[in-house]
């Protein structure tokens, strides 16, 4: 069987750039650990495994969730402290939510945590320090730039510290990552499968990334831009299945075991 890459960014979907205001998070209904525990019921059923990125800030209002997820044998890794922006902040800012995140979750698992994962792939224009800040942490991977410009195809690199980058696929002449979030959702299943083709060709493994609110259509309200709420809306939520069917064809790992740190 081929073995594929699974990611969870384990958060709410009030917690995005456009409700950036923290002190307003209490406010929204929080749905992300039953909506996790769906996944988690979900993953058990097929025995697949997955890297789940822990918003720190999450983690620290809802502690349990990390042992749900760890007692189902996934890896816990960062999705930041804040879930904010890292484009644009200082690298000191950036180190110290860094740290925030790597303290609570290590605090919870009893281990190192090895990888990272930016908000919305706000990789700092500074990769190379950003790249060192999270070694000097202890990180293995970081999972925080969206496009692999140099390489087709290829998910994991290898650098003084592991890259590992969602997946696209060539529609007409237009390179599209289709493998997560928005893509996965309104890309239909033969753009999907497409691109599941051209991975397995160069011997790669997919990474996938999903959201536990995409496993969810009873959505609370939130005051997002037109933008968001078509493109966030219930109707577009075809995650779980579509996932469904992937875990049918094929095996998913974590990160760590794929890499083997
Ligand atoms: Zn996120």
């Amino acid at each position: 069987m081929e073995r594929h890459i699974l990611t969870v960014d384990v958060e709410d979907n009030f917690t995005f750039d456009e409700l950036a205001n923290k002190e307003d998070w209490p406010k929204y209904e929080g749905q992300v650990v039953e909506n996790t525990l769906k996944i988690l019921s979900l993953l058990r059923q097929y025995n697949a495994g997955a890297t789940f990125f822990v918003v720190g800030m999450l983690a620290e209002r809802h502690p349990e969730l990390v042992k749900y997820i760890m007692d189902d044998g996934h890896e816990i890794a960062s999705h930041s402290y804040l879930h904010k922006s890292l484009r644009d902040v200082s690298m000191d800012d950036i180190e110290a939510d860094i740290r925030k995140s790597s303290d609570i979750l290590s605090s919870l698992t009893g281990e190192q945590v090895l990888g990272f994962r930016a908000m919305g792939y706000t990789i700092p224009q500074d990769e190379k320090t950003f790249y060192s800040l999270l070694k000097k942490h202890g990180y293995k991977y970081d999972s925080s730039k969206k496009k692999n410009m140099e390489r087709n195809c290829q998910t994991i690199q290898k650098d003084h510290i592991y890259r590992v980058f969602p997946s696209s696929v060539n529609i007409y002449g237009l390179k599209t990552v289709f493998s997560g979030g928005t893509y996965l959702r309104l890309l239909p299943e033969f753009i999907i499968n497409k691109g599941f083709s051209h991975y397995s060709m160069a011997g790669q493994p997919v990474m996938l990334y999903v959201h536990p609110w995409e496993f969810n259509r009873d959505q609370p309200k939130r005051n997002v831009r037109f933008k968001y709420k078509i493109l966030q809306s219930p109707l577009t939520f075809s995650t779980e299945r579509k996932l469904r069917l992937l875990l049918e064809k094929y095996e998913f790992v974590s990160i760590r075991k794929y890499i083997g740190v």
